[in-house]
């Protein structure tokens, strides 16, 4: 079994996150990078079922800039078997469809068994990556997985809906996306970190992938404008003095929330 999963380097949540409001990109170099933590779900599902099942090989994939390597390198020594970075100058500004279209040549080209992403990045968060990357590879997709179970032949999994549960399964080869109801990446020990540093890493370019980023035929969407969220204002407080309720009317109606 050869499973790829599609980790997405990213500011850190826990950091403060800027847009750059000429170009509309995000300042990468404002906060700490960091693998998406959905991304690293997704890892921890691949791991486990390598753990238990010798002979699976699991490989990430990131499309991003240089420092992307460094995450990439992370996953390697929680014990992903190899990475691949895709690294283009041509990916600057990328918009979702040309992500997809890089990831699924790489996917493409490596021949697996099993896609592994996360259901929505935790900066971008499209949610669509992997339904397009499954759309262009032509692959069965079973989307917001909360519990995968893997066999020689299918993937299947739990999903929830309104009001209840959905249980889904595909033939492989296949591509699946998985939720925050996964459990968290495993620390890397000192083995694992020691390893990392020898485990291959393969840089390919968009020329590689025989992927053009301007081509004038495909679709492509740009960003026309970027604005930063207004700071919150400290909002009405209602003291009551008898008239708590005439008040509280009145404002919502002041508001056309009424
Ligand atoms: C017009 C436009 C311009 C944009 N320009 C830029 C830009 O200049 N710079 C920029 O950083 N972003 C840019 N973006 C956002 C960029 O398209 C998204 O970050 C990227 O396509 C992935 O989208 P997402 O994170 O929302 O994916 P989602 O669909 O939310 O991601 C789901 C999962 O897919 C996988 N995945 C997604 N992206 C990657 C990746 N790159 N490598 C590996 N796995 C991945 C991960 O497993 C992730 O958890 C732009 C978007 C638009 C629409």
């Amino acid at each position: 079994m050869k499973i790829v999963v599609l980790a997405k380097e990213v500011p850190d949540t826990y950091g403060q996150r800027t847009l750059n409001l000429e170009t509309g990109l995000a300042e990468r170099d404002s906060s700490d990078k960091v693998m998406d933590e959905v991304s690293e779900r997704a890892l921890e599902v691949a791991i486990s079922y390598a753990a238990e099942h010798p002979g699976t090989e699991v490989v990430l994939l990131g499309a991003g800039p240089e420092s992307a390597a460094v995450t990439l390198r992370k996953g390697l020594a929680a014990g992903a078997d190899s990475a691949v970075h895709v690294l283009d100058a041509g990916l600057l500004g990328a918009d979702t469809v040309l992500t997809a279209q890089v990831l699924a040549a790489a996917v493409a080209r490596g021949h697996y068994d099993l896609v592994i992403a996360g259901n929505s990045s935790t900066d971008g968060g499209a949610g669509v990556v992997h339904a397009m990357i499954a759309e262009i590879l032509e692959l069965p997709q079973l989307t917001n997985l909360n519990s995968v179970a893997i066999t020689d032949a299918e993937v299947s999994g739990e999903r929830a809906i309104d009001g209840g549960t959905v249980q889904a399964s595909a033939s492989l080869p296949a591509v699946i996306s998985v939720t925050e109801q996964l459990p968290d990446l495993r620390f890397a020990n000192f083995k694992g970190i020691m390893a990392a540093k020898k485990k291959p890493l393969e840089t390919l370019t968009l020329e590689e992938l025989a992927v053009e980023p301007n081509d004038p035929e495909a679709a492509r969407s740009i960003m026309i404008a970027a604005g930063e969220r207004p700071a919150r204002s400290s909002g009405t407080v209602i003291i009551d003095e008898g008239d708590a309720g005439e008040q509280l009317a009145a404002f919502l109606v002041q508001n056309r929330l009424a």
